[in-house]
């Protein structure tokens, strides 16, 4: 098995053990894991050095549209969004005495033609309906000093504006919590 298996596995555990604990913690108030535009989600765990994030959100917030690229700027703009996306540093900042470092980024959206999905172009696809898309991103660090991670600061509301909300759920030996951050209130405290 591969160092990236490894570390996928391991993301999908602790990941689905943080959004089950924190699904029991707030039970009172409805899971959900939709599709609303303005919305994004973030869950976040850290466990001994590893920094583990799982970033999900409409592809409205990010490119403005979410059918399958029509003209040759929005093929572009899906390109230049996942560029955006997997430049952390440009998403959000991690306290610098944590000294993480990214081990493994990985964006994806359906809209993009190199998503591994295989969308073939040039089909007509007429039987295209009014369907929704994400854009979904996965970064993993490894921090020298974990216990000074302190806080995360997003960037991301200034880099896709059309994102109104960012609901956060997060996971470390501090313990859960679960928060909106908005564009003005944009930083995470652990
Ligand atoms: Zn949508």
């Amino acid at each position: 098995m591969t160092k990236t298996n490894q570390g996928l596995i391991f993301l999908s555990c602790s990941l689905l053990a943080a959004s089950n604990q924190l699904q029991a913690a707030d039970s009172d108030h409805e899971q959900h894991q939709a599709h609303v535009h303005g919305e994004a989600q973030l869950l976040i765990a850290l466990d001994g050095s590893t920094l583990e994030l799982e970033f999900q959100s409409p592809a409205m917030n990010i490119v403005g549209f979410e059918h399958q690229p029509k003209t040759e700027n929005q093929v572009k703009a899906v390109e230049a969004a996942i560029e955006t996306l997997k430049q952390a540093d440009l998403i959000f900042t991690l306290s610098s005495a944590a000294q993480c470092n990214p081990v493994s980024i990985e964006v994806k959206s359906p809209l993009s033609k190199n998503d591994g999905h295989g969308h073939t172009d040039d089909h007509d696809h007429e039987h295209e309906v009014e369907s929704h898309s994400d854009f979904t991103a996965h970064y993993s660090f490894r921090c020298e000093q974990p216990s000074r991670l302190d806080k995360i600061e997003f960037d991301l509301f200034k880099r896709f504006p059309g994102t109104e909300q960012l609901e956060v759920q997060s996971i470390s030996k501090k313990g859960q919590q679960k928060i909106d951050l908005t564009p003005g209130n944009s930083t995470l405290e652990f």
